[in-house]
C-alpha cells in the first residue's frame, strides 16, 4: 500500500466542511512542544516564533549536531526558504559543486558533469548544503522565540480533554495544547502515540554511512567537486565542502533492514575489493567517532496525527535520501503546520487536517519516486549502471536541454508548496 492508497477519498470534501472542530478555549497562543531539534523541528520553531509563539523544543543530544552530510534543497525546500527570509543566511554556507566526476572501478574519471549540464540537471533553485549547517541557521534564527532543552526527550504522553500531558526525561511535566514529534525516522512519539516502528516504516532494501573527514587526508581531490565510484549494489561519494572538509558516503543494497556488526565491520565487508580512495576512507572511518549510519526506508501512516499529537518531517512522512528531498520536505511540512496552527488557533484539529491535506499528496508522490530511483542511485548489474551512467550524459547534454526541466520533474516532483487555494 503506497501514501497516496490512504489518503481517505472524502478527503476534501471534510477538509472544505471544516467537519472537524476542536474544543479548545479561546486562545490565541497555544502552548506547543517538539520532540527533535534537526531541521523539521527548528523549521516549525522558526515558523512559530515568526508568527509571535514561543515553542518547547526537547533534543536528545547534548547540543546542535555539527556533523551531518551534504543535502540539495530544491523546490518547495527553496520556496520555505524564501518565504521565511532564510535564504540569504543559507546562500552564505552553500557549496553548489562545480563539477560531478563518475569514476571507473580504477578510479579513473568516466566522465564529468559541469557548466552549463550541471545546471540542466540541478535547475535554477538548488542550494546544496551540510545538513548541520542548515540546522545552525535555523536555529541562529529561532533561538530568540525557542525555549530549547538539549539531553531531554518524552518518556510518556498522555492525552486529556482538550490538553497534552508530557512527563520529560528530566523528571518534569508539561501541559500543552499541541505535541509535535519531529524526532526522525526512529520517532519516540511516533511509538508511543502510534504504535511500533515495523507498523510504519518500509526498508528500501539499502543502507547509508556518511562521515565528514578532513581534506588534507585526500590531497588529490579538487575543490567545489563531487566524485562517485558506482559498482553494482555499491556506491560511494567524496563531496567536498569549502576548502577543509570532506564528506563520504557510502551506500549499499542490503537484505537484511538493521546492521549485522559494527558500522566499520559492514562497511569493511560490503566495500572490500574497492579501489580508488576506497581502503583508505574505510581505515578512516573505523577512526571517526561521527559515523552517520542508518537502513535507507520510508515512513508510511494512515494518518499524522492522532488528537493533539502530530508528526512531522521523517518521522512521519519519510521520503528517504533516494527522493532527494527529506529536508525540503521537513520545511515545507514546518511551514503549512505552522501556518495552518496560527490561522485557526481554536481549531487544532482543523488545522492538523488541513496540514496533511496539503501535503500529503506531495509526499506521495515524491515516495513514490524514491522507490523507482533505487536502481539509479545502486544499479543492480552491469548493464544497469551503464544505463544509468547513459541517462546522466544524455540528461546534461545539450540536445536534451528543452527537456531539463520535464526530466527533474520526473526525478525530483517537488513543484509548488501549495497546489492552489493558499498563496
Ligand atoms: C546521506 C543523506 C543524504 C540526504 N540528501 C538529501 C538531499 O539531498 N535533499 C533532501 O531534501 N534530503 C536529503 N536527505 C534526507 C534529509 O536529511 C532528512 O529527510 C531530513 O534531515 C529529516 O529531518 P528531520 O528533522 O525530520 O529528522 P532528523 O534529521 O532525523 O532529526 C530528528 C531530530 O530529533 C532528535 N531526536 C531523535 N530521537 C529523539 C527523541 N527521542 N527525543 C528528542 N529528540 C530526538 C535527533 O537527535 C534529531 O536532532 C538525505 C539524508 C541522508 C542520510
Amino acid at each position: 500500500m503506497s501514501c497516496e492508497d490512504l489518503v481517505p477519498a472524502d478527503f476534501a470534501a471534510r477538509f472544505s466542511s471544516g467537519v472537524i472542530r476542536c474544543k479548545d478555549a479561546q486562545k490565541s497562543f497555544m502552548k506547543v512542544l517538539i520532540s527533535g531539534a534537526g531541521i523539521a523541528g527548528l523549521a516549525l520553531a522558526h515558523c512559530l516564533g515568526r508568527k509571535g509563539y514561543r515553542p518547547i523544543v526537547v533534543e536528545k543530544s547534548s547540543s546542535l549536531r555539527d556533523y551531518g552530510y551534504m543535502l540539495g534543497l530544491v523546490g518547495t525546500g527553496y520556496e520555505v526558504a524564501e518565504r521565511t527570509n532564510l535564504l540569504p543566511a543559507l546562500e552564505a554556507v552553500q557549496h553548489n559543486p562545480d563539477r560531478m566526476v563518475y569514476l571507473n572501478p580504477q578510479g579513473e574519471e568516466k566522465f564529468a558533469v559541469e557548466d552549463k549540464a550541471l545546471e540542466r540537471l540541478e535547475g535554477p533553485h538548488e542550494l546544496n548544503l551540510m545538513r548541520g549547517d542548515i540546522e545552525r541557521v535555523l536555529y541562529e534564527n529561532a533561538a530568540d522565540a525557542i525555549d530549547l532543552r538539549f539531553a531531554t526527550t518524552i518518556q510518556s504522553i498522555d492525552q486529556q480533554d482538550g490538553s497534552v500531558r508530557v512527563a520529560l526525561s528530566d523528571g518534569s511535566e508539561e501541559e500543552c495544547d499541541l505535541v509535535v514529534g519531529a524526532d526522525g525516522l526512529h520517532s519516540q512519539v511516533r511509538a508511543l502515540t502510534f504504535g511500533t516502528e515495523k507498523r510504519f516504516v518500509r526498508f528500501l532494501g539499502c543502507h547509508v554511512a556518511a562521515y565528514i573527514l578532513d581534506r588534507s587526508h585526500v590531497p588529490d581531490v579538487a575543490s567545489n567537486t563531487t566524485y562517485t565510484l558506482t559498482e553494482p549494489n555499491r556506491s560511494v561519494s567524496l563531496v567536498t565542502t569549502g576548502d577543509s572538509k570532506l564528506v563520504a558516503i557510502f551506500m549499499y543494497r542490503a537484505e537484511h533492514e538493521h546492521r549485522l556488526g559494527t558500522v566499520e565491520a559492514e562497511l569493511r565487508e560490503v566495500f572490500a575489493g574497492m579501489s580508488w580512495h576506497v581502503p583508505f576512507l574505510l581505515e578512516r572511518c573505523s577512526e571517526t567517532t561521527d559515523v552517520y549510519f542508518d537502513e535507507v526506508s520510508q515512513v508510511e501512516m494512515p494518518a499524522w496525527s492522532s488528537g493533539r499529537v502530530v508528526l512531522l518531517g521523517d518521522a512521519g512522512y519519510a521520503v528517504s535520501l533516494i527522493a532527494g528531498q527529506g529536508a525540503s520536505m521537513a520545511l515545507a511540512g514546518a511551514y503549512i503546520l505552522a501556518e495552518e496552527l496560527t490561522t485557526t488557533p481554536n481549531d487544532v484539529a482543523g488545522a492538523l487536517e488541513r496540514y496533511e491535506y496539503h501535503l500529503r499528496p506531495k509526499i506521495a508522490r515524491i515516495q513514490r519516486v524514491g522507490r523507482r530511483n533505487v536502481g539509479v542511485f545502486l544499479p543492480a548489474n552491469r548493464f544497469q549502471l551503464a544505463l544509468r551512467d547513459f541517462g546522466i550524459r544524455f540528461a546534461g547534454s545539450a540536445p536534451a536541454a528543452p527537456f531539463a526541466s520535464l526530466a527533474r520533474k520526473f526525478f525530483t516532483p517537488s513543484g509548488n508548496l501549495y497546489q492552489s487555494r493558499r498563496k
